[in-house]
């Protein structure tokens, strides 16, 4: 199936130049969502309210709350076993809830050390009880996903990292387990289909890839919960959310409404299965223009590429502020690699056009011809 995205041109702007939106995150959203969101700002719906300003407690808000967990649920095909919740204080807070609500003192969890956001994980769950790193790629800069390890025995759980923004690398399988997986996907969420049925809890911060930064997707089974013996707080028990339908307190609900309508929008061009068919097809893109380019090579190990985040460097690192100024005199902007790593990364979510993508990859073919 192919699916064709406008550009993103924000109103007053259509008279210069076509922004290519490459940014990692707080990321690029499909126009037609930003246009809703924006209407629903001056008037929800026709209530002659902004969707800002109206009760949380509101029949229509609730609406909104439902309508978001249960086209989660639809899109991914979860079952009843499971549960969706909207939280705040980004993935970065999932780092240590998960811990809380997942992991006695006394008991394990296994992880996979594969970059940054991994690693500030495994850090966060250390204070809640025994954590046993299986694997890592930190001394090769992060540019694989570690292969040929297992779970023990005596781990509760697996907490992995599915897509590595910083580096590059995405898990292109689930790993081989009967322990259920703990998954950080905040920047591949909803960007392909899964096996659900591994998965104990998914969280994933909505500005990577369904919605502006301020709420945090939440999936889970519903038999991890309650088997730690300690008090948790009753804001950070998911128990607490489930039970209220994400309405304990009040809800980042715009940030919620935008991510339903990104959903909407995911549902239209062919759910998951449709997103990954056009993931692919974008991703391999540019990815065979780095391969061919002399001049562009790839950051990490070719099975473990991303399909959203596509990280790479010049042979000649003296060349590439001058690709970068082409760049963004050709309207890309977000294409530099984070600042741990250097070079460039285009992110290519989900509702990036694969004619922004095509110009990048013209862009690179241009300029190795004129300089080769
Ligand atoms: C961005 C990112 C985070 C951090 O998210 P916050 O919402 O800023 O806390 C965590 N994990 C991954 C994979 C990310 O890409």
């Amino acid at each position: 199936m192919t699916i064709e995205l406008d550009m993103p041109v924000v109103a007053e702007k259509k008279s210069v130049m076509k922004v290519h939106n490459f940014s990692a995150g707080p990321a690029i959203l499909p126009p037609s969502v930003i246009e809703q969101a924006a209407a629903g700002v001056l008037n929800f719906n026709g209530t002659g309210l902004s969707v800002l300003e109206m009760s949380h407690r509101s029949k229509e808000i609730v609406a909104v709350v439902d309508e978001a967990s249960a086209l989660v649920k639809e899109l991914i095909g979860l079952t009843d076993d499971y549960e969706v919740v909207w939280l705040t204080g980004g993935a970065s807070t999932q780092f240590f809830l998960t811990a809380m609500n997942l992991l006695d003192e006394s008991k394990t969890a296994a992880f996979v050390d594969t970059g940054t956001w991994a690693a500030k994980a495994i850090e966060a769950a250390r204070s809640f009880g025994n954590v046993e790193v299986l694997a890592s790629s930190k001394s090769t800069t992060y540019d694989h996903i570690p292969k040929g390890w297992s779970v023990p025995d005596h781990a509760e759980y697996l907490h992995i990292t599915s897509n590595n923004t910083i580096y590059g690398t995405q898990y292109h399988w689930t790993p081989a387990t009967d322990k259920p997986i703990v998954c950080d996907m905040s920047s591949d969420f909803l960007s392909r289909p899964i096996d659900f049925a591994k998965y104990g809890l998914i969280y994933a911060g909505a500005q990577k890839n369904i919605g502006p930064a301020g709420t945090t997707c939440v999936i889970i089974r519903k038999d991890m919960l309650g088997k730690v013996e300690r008090k948790i707080p009753v804001m950070f028990d998911y128990r607490t959310f489930i039970k209220e339908k994400s309405m304990y307190n009040t809800p980042p609900v715009f940030p919620i409404y935008v991510s339903l309508l990104t959903m909407r929008w995911i549902k239209e061009v062919g759910g998951l299965e449709g997103m990954a068919a056009h993931n692919e097809k974008k991703a391999a893109i540019l990815y065979n223009e780095i391969d061919q380019n002399p001049l562009f090579k790839g950051n990490v190990a070719q099975e473990d590429r991303s399909l959203m985040n596509v990280c790479f460097v010049m042979h000649n690192r003296d060349l590439e502020p001058e690709f970068a100024a082409i760049a963004k005199e050709n309207g890309i902007q977000g294409i530099a690699g984070h600042r741990s790593v250097g070079g460039f990364r285009a992110s290519i979510y989900n509702a990036m056009a694969t004619e922004s993508i095509q110009l990048l990859a013209d862009l690179m073919h241009d300029f190795a011809e004129r300089k080769g």
